[in-house]
C-alpha cells in the first residue's frame, strides 16, 4: 500500500494517521513460505520532524507457518512495532540508506513492504508447535513429540568423549 506524504512533506509537525488492513502474499523467506492468514494491521502515524519523516506503527499479523523443530503447521499471532526514519531522495527503489533510513521517492512510501522487511527482521524462522517441542528424530524422522522410537541417538559431543573414554580403556 502506497501511503501519499505529499500534504506533509513541508509541513514541519504534519501527521498523517494510518490505519489500514494490508493484504499480503505468501511470502518465502529462508527456506520457509510464510502465510499471511488475515489482512495485517497496521495502526500509528507518520509525521514530519523536519529532517526526516518519522513513521511509528504497530503491526498485528496472523501467520501461518511450520514449526522450527518437527515442520508441523502453526498458526501465531505476531505484534511487534515498527519506529524508523524515511527520507525523500532520489532513488528509483524504495532502500535504505547509511543510517539506517528508509529513502523513498517522490511523494508516496510503500507500507507494505516496510511491514514485510520488518516482519522478518522480527519475527520469521522462530516458530515452535510448543515451546517444547522435542523435534524429529535425527535418524528416523519420527515426531519424538509421539513418544521414544527407540532409535540409539547420541548427542555428537557425547560421542567424541565416549570415543575418548574408548581409546584410554584400551591403552
Ligand atoms: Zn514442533
Ligand atoms: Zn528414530
Amino acid at each position: 500500500m502506497l501511503i501519499d506524504v505529499s500534504q506533509i512533506l513541508r509541513e514541519y509537525g504534519g501527521r498523517i494517521n494510518i490505519d489500514c488492513t494490508l493484504d499480503m502474499d505468501d511470502t518465502d523467506f529462508l527456506g520457509e513460505t510464510y502465510h499471511f492468514e488475515e489482512p495485517v494491521k497496521v495502526v500509528g502515524s507518520v509525521v514530519n520532524n523536519g529532517e526526516t519523516l518519522s513513521l511509528e506503527v504497530s503491526v498485528t499479523a496472523k501467520i501461518g507457518a511450520h514449526c522450527a523443530r518437527c515442520a508441523k503447521p502453526v498458526s501465531v499471532i505476531e505484534c511487534f512495532d515498527i519506529d524508523e526514519s524515511l527520507v525523500k531522495g532520489d532513488e528509483q527503489e524504495q532502500s535504505w540508506d547509511d543510517s539506517g533510513a528508509i529513502v523513498f521517492e517522490g511523494h508516496t512510501f510503500d507500507l507494505s513492504e516496510i511491514v514485510l522487511d520488518e516482519f522478518f527482521m522480527n519475527a520469521a524462522g522462530k516458530y515452535l508447535c510448543r515451546e517444547d517441542c522435542k523435534g524429529l528424530c535425527p535418524q528416523c524422522g519420527a515426531d519424538l513429540n509421539e513418544g521414544d522410537c527407540g532409535c540409539k541417538t547420541v548427542d555428537p559431543r557425547w560421542e567424541a568423549l565416549l570415543d575418548i573414554m574408548n581409546r584410554s580403556e584400551n591403552d
